[in-house]
């Protein structure tokens, strides 16, 4: 699972700055739920060799009633599901008393801190970092969020305390397909993974797993191997938890990482929120195949379900080569055919096409329409070969590439798609100029 990296400070540190450099992203998964703080931020940082999961865990005021309060609960617990905690200072307040508070909060969790002393444009670098020294921080670095400098060699320094563990170990493949299970809180996640756990049989019910990390459950069921990714926690779910902890956005950020088929559970009696396109966004953005699985199908009137099929056509027309399948996890209608989507994905997100079939392809798709000239020139395409699975990647060699429209681009993507049947995965397409 991906290691989770807190970015911890006061108020306007430059924390959300950092964040942002970090991570590059445009929407982040932001904990809008019942019970959780809106303003902690999660994303995935991709700048080093390899990816890990960042939190902003917005403002520690380092005051008392701030450490009592709410916020301050949600930052401890943010620095409890942490590998490495990042303590943002501002480099022209110096070193302030709330500081120090923080500072002995950090410690106490025994965790790795590195300081990231922020805002050192325009100011002298040595006499900002020695301010700072009588933390006794020995990884003390310099940075400038705003202007992406020093946000390179904290990722480096970052990774030396993380955890390396690669989903794509060899061991894995032979666990068959990994699907991640996620969705809002009671979209039936936990009901799912129950049922169809409870009807196949199950091949080893016993799997390591820490309280940190989501559970990988195998399952057998129609001949064919997977793992369940759980974010929901089926075994733990015995025990009597928080509200704020049902909802874990850093365990579906992991499970979405660690899958290769993401289920997004939709609760049809529910109106579609935002979260709901946040996570399909969220799953896509990662490459991931992807099931859409709309639940509670069962006792809903023909009224209410014509309904919620016009809201979801509406609103996933973005996806509309996701399959769509109405369940009831509590009833188990459905889950045959939720399985068969989940599998056909897999095997279009991992179909191997060859170079000269793509080339003949992109041939066809160039001849029947070619991207609009730029200043009386046409960006020309020349062949394509594959770039990697999960999702389908396709290589295009050209020139003048960079003037291709996000329109043309879309055009190629539905041609690929149409011509390789590849229903359920996102494809990605790389230009490139030159040989
Ligand atoms: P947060 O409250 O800790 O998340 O802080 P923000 O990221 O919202 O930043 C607070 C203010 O500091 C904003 O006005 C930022 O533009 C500014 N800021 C952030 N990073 C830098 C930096 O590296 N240099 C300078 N000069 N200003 C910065
Ligand atoms: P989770 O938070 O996503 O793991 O959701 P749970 O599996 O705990 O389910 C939340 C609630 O919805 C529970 O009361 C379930 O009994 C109920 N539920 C789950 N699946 C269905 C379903 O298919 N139909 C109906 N009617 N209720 C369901």
């Amino acid at each position: 699972m991906l290691p989770v990296v807190a970015l911890v400070g006061r108020p306007n540190v430059g924390k959300s700055t950092l964040y942002n450099a970090l991570t590059r992203s445009r929407d982040a998964l932001v904990a809008d739920m019942p019970g959780v703080t809106r303003d902690r931020h999660y994303g995935v940082c991709r700048l080093g060799p390899r990816p890990f999961v960042v939190v902003d865990t917005g403002g520690l005021s380092g005051s008392d009633e701030g450490i009592e309060g709410l916020t301050a609960t949600q930052v401890r617990l943010a620095i409890e599901e942490a590998h490495l905690l990042v303590f943002v200072v501002d480099a022209r307040d110096g070193v302030l008393p709330q500081d120090a508070t923080i500072l002995t909060e950090l410690r106490r969790s025994g965790k790795p801190v590195i300081v990231v002393v922020n805002k050192t444009d325009g100011v002298d670098e040595p006499t900002a970092l020695g301010e700072f020294a009588s933390f006794g921080i020995a990884e003390t670095l310099p940075m400038s969020a705003a202007h992406n400098r020093g946000v390179d060699v904290l990722v480096e320094r970052a990774l030396t305390h993380l955890p390396d563990e690669r989903d794509d170990d060899p061991g894995l493949a032979d666990q068959g397909i990994r699907v991640a299970i996620v969705g809002r809180p009671n979209a039936g996640k936990s009901t799912l993974i129950n049922r169809l756990l409870g009807e196949e049989r199950l091949i080893v019910s016993d799997v390591a797993g820490t309280t940190r990390d989501p559970i990988r459950v195998p399952l057998e069921r129609d001949g064919k191997r997977f793992t369940l990714i759980d974010t929901a926690g089926v075994r733990r779910r015995a025990r009597v938890e928080e509200a704020v902890e049902k909802f874990s956005v850093i365990k579906t950020l992991q499970s979405i990482a660690a899958s290769q088929v993401t289920v997004v559970m939709i609760d049809a009696r529910e109106n579609l929120a935002d979260q709901d396109l946040t996570l399909i966004g969220g799953a896509m953005e990662e490459g991931r195949a992807l099931v859409i699985a709309v639940n509670k199908w069962d006792g809903m009137d023909k009224y209410a379900r014509d309904q919620c099929m016009a809201a979801l056509g509406r609103r996933l027309a973005f996806v509309e080569w996701a399959k769509t399948v109405f369940i009831s996890a509590l009833h188990g209608s459905g889950l045959s055919e939720l399985m068969k989507a989940v599998v056909r994905a897999h095997a279009a997100a991992t179909k191997v096409i060859t170079s000269s079939d793509l080339t003949r392809t992109l041939e066809k798709a160039y001849e029947a329409y070619q991207p609009p000239l730029v200043r009386g020139h046409a960006p020309k395409l020349r062949y394509a070969h594959p770039g990697g699975n999960n999702p389908p990647t396709i290589i295009i060699h050209g020139s003048r590439t960079k003037h291709i429209a996000p329109a043309y681009r879309r055009y190629l993507e539905g041609f690929f798609r149409k011509r390789y049947k590849l229903e359920g995965t996102p494809i990605r397409i790389d230009f490139r100029d030159g040989e």
